[in-house]
């Protein structure tokens, strides 16, 4: 199968998550700069917290522990303990300087200029004084108050980072002088840069490990959402019973094999595939059946089809093959037929083997259709024909079908209208007795008058009332109508209504029926209904009981049309039928063919037998009639009788029929 572009909602998922990937790889990488960041300027203020206190700490300690600086600062010279305590303090290895001022901020002593440790201190003579010029750390540590700095790589023989710190020295809130103490920080930065790094190195493992994991789930959870993306895709594209595709997929890669075709792809055709009395296998062996069939139907499909090819279930009982690489028809025609043999083959369903044939109808894009729906809806007609045609076959798409489903469309609008006008009317044709002379009853057929086409046959409309569902309310009609009529006839005077099989199916007819006759006031045993072997043939349960509830009514039950269907015998004894009407058919060749002489005696036998009264259609002469009344039939019908006549001309006499002979004079 050609590749389908409907992983697209995958696509787009997976730019989703990539999307969200980078965002969130952007975003450690972002937090991990500003921690970088925060940290950097975190040791930088811890750099200089600790070079400051440091610098005080040792400003104070020369303050605290050199003795007589008192007299120093008073211009009185370093006594020999004073100069002992500063040598001993040049040994401090992180103080690499010293400086002593007087309260005019002129230098007194610079450590530098002690001397060696042996060497006794020297008092300073120099002029470099407090702040070196800058007027403003002069005058705050003249002022009395701490100055400390951090300083970096400001003279070469300096340590990288020092601390430089103004002390000045208070008695009773005078000032004696001013302690200047250098402070090495290079240590001090190098723990601290280690510390920084330490912590910066754990907290990037962590971030790395959050992202790491943050990464993980993102793409546990893509795999997932894509694993529930592809099933959904699946389900929205296939049909699950049969694991074909379904009708919206096969539409859409009908357009896109159209739209190849138009810019030079190849050619290609559809057929439509039903499958015949499919409806018989579910309702006889049941769904599970049924759903058995279509699976294996759908296999057989996709083993006839080549690669490149399509199969599609559109609903029911309903397939699709998309047929490319078409070059004429004789390929399709061999596809066809390949098709109607393979699944007319049987099949095995849980140890019985059941036979479903199937009917193909088929159109080929750019010779019978040039769009994609024009294209499906030839080949639904040609599907239409092939199943007229007797099933079990193939149809190729014909211009005449056009027409013809014009003229169908047409009338069953027309029929819409009129329902419930005068248009619709009922014509009722007489039934005399056993002796072929009584008048028993009549039979209500429905008339159609159009305006335009004149008298529609019901052998016309009523198959198209069947088909478009509207046998409902006209159907509904007939009874309501023919109750009402019958009602005003005298009561030895039956009325027979023609039911179709479609009633049963969406009526409740029980329900329908006792409102006909509840309305006309009609008594039940003066209401006939007749129903064909076709709607025995299905749903047999439901309309086992439907039948049963109206004769428990009092209603009648005909056979009509007998002998021309199935003519099962097994319908005659499970279904509570009162009385048997055999066929025109059989009645046109009495009296000249021996063989259908025997056949309707024997009909007329066996009913009797089973307590079922015969009636017989279509007697048009007399030694037909002469030949039934011999034959014991119970009920006579025929143009020679009687021809169906509107209401207004029944007469209710016995003997007699308006526009032919009378039974009497037919009889001689
Ligand atoms: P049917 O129920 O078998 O009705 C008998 C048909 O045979 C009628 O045709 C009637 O006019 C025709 N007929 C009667 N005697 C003779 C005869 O001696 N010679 C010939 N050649 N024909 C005769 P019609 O009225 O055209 O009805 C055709 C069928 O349409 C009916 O067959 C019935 O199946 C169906 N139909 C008619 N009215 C209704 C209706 O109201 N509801 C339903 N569901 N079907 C109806
Ligand atoms: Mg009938
Ligand atoms: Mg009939």
């Amino acid at each position: 199968m050609a590749l389908w572009p409907g992983s697209e909602p995958s696509m787009n998922n997976w730019t989703l998550h990539k999307r969200q990937w980078l965002a969130s790889l952007l975003g450690v990488l972002l937090i991990g700069a500003v921690l970088a960041v925060v940290l950097r300027l975190a040791a930088g203020g811890l750099l200089q917290r600790e070079a400051e206190r440091t610098a005080l700490v040792w400003a104070h300690q020369i303050e605290a522990t050199v003795s007589d600086l008192d007299d120093l600062f008073a211009g009185q010279g370093l006594s020999e303990a004073g100069r002992a305590d500063l040598r001993r303090l040049r040994l401090v290895r992180e103080v690499f300087r010293f400086k002593l001022f007087d309260r005019d901020g002129r230098t007194l002593l610079v450590s530098d200029e002690l001397g060696g440790t042996a060497e006794p201190p020297t008092v300073a003579t120099g002029t470099q004084s407090l702040g070196h010029g800058n007027e403003t750390v002069r005058s705050m540590v003249l002022g009395g108050a701490n100055v400390v700095e951090l300083l970096r790589n400001t003279h070469a023989d300096r340590p990288a980072v020092y601390s430089e710190a103004y002390v000045p020295v208070l008695r009773g809130g005078h000032l004696l002088g001013v302690v200047e103490v250098y402070v090495d920080q290079v240590e001090r930065q190098a723990d601290i840069d280690r510390a920084f790094l330490t912590v910066a190195t754990a907290v990037f493992a962590l971030l790395a490990l959050a992202g790491g994991l943050l990464a993980a789930l993102a793409w546990r959870q893509w795999r997932r959402s894509r694993l529930a993306d592809e099933r959904l895709s699946y389900l929205a594209r296939h049909d699950p019973l049969s694991g074909s595709l379904n009708r919206a997929s096969f539409n859409e890669l009908l357009r896109q094999a159209a739209w190849r075709q138009s810019s030079g792809g190849p050619d290609f055709a559809v057929l439509c595939i039903d499958l015949d009395r499919f409806k018989d296998i579910n309702d006889s062996l049941g769904h599970a059946a049924g759903d058995e069939v279509l699976r294996q139907v759908a296999a057989r499909l996709r083993d006839l089809v080549r690669h490149g090819d399509m199969v599609a279930r559109l609903g029911g009982d309903e397939f699709a093959l998309l047929q490319t690489g078409v070059d004429g028809p004789e390929a399709v025609s061999r596809l066809c037929e390949r098709v109607v043999e393979s699944l007319g083959l049987p099949y095995e369903l849980a140890g019985q083997t059941v036979a479903c044939g199937c009917s193909v109808g088929a159109a080929i894009y750019g010779s019978d259709a040039d769009n994609d729906e024009d294209l499906m809806h030839k080949a639904d007609l040609a599907l239409y024909r092939a199943k007229a045609s007797g099933r079990s076959t193939f149809s190729f798409y014909d211009a005449s079908l056009d027409e013809r489903l014009e003229v169908r469309r047409q009338l069953t609008r027309d029929l819409r209208e009129a329902i419930g006008t005068a248009q619709l009317s009922l014509h009722y044709q007489a039934l005399y007795g056993s002796d072929g002379q009584t008048l028993t009853g009549y039979e209500a057929l429905l008339r159609w008058n159009h305006p335009q086409r004149g008298n529609v046959p019901p052998a016309e409309f009523i198959p198209l009332a069947e088909d478009t569902g509207l046998i409902g309310p006209l159907g509904r009609w007939v009874l309501r109508s023919a109750c009402a009529e019958a009602a005003s006839w005298p009561s030895h005077l039956s009325v027979a209504v023609n039911l179709s099989a479609a009633q049963f199916r969406h009526d409740n007819l029980v329900e329908v029926i006792g409102r006909a006759l509840d309305a006309a006031g009609l008594p039940a045993r003066r209401l006939e209904i007749e129903i064909t072997e076709s709607l025995l043939m299905s749903n047999t349960e439901q309309v086992l009981a439907t039948l049963r509830a109206l004769s428990a009514m009092g209603v009648s039950i005909a056979m009509d049309d007998f002998g021309t269907g199935y003519s099962s015998l097994s319908y005659l004894w499970r279904f509570p039928f009162d009385k048997l009407k055999i066929d025109r058919a059989f009645t046109q060749h009495l009296g000249t063919d021996d063989k259908v002489n025997l056949i309707v005696k024997s009909i007329i036998s066996l009913a009797h037998s089973l307590e079922i009264r015969v009636n017989a259609e279509g007697v048009e002469t007399h030694p037909q009639l002469r030949a039934l009344l011999d034959q014991g039939c119970d009920e006579f019908q025929g143009f020679l009788l009687g021809r169906p006549q509107p209401v207004g001309r029944l007469a209710h006499g016995d003997q007699r029929a308006d526009d032919t002979s009378a039974a009497s004079t037919a009889l001689g």
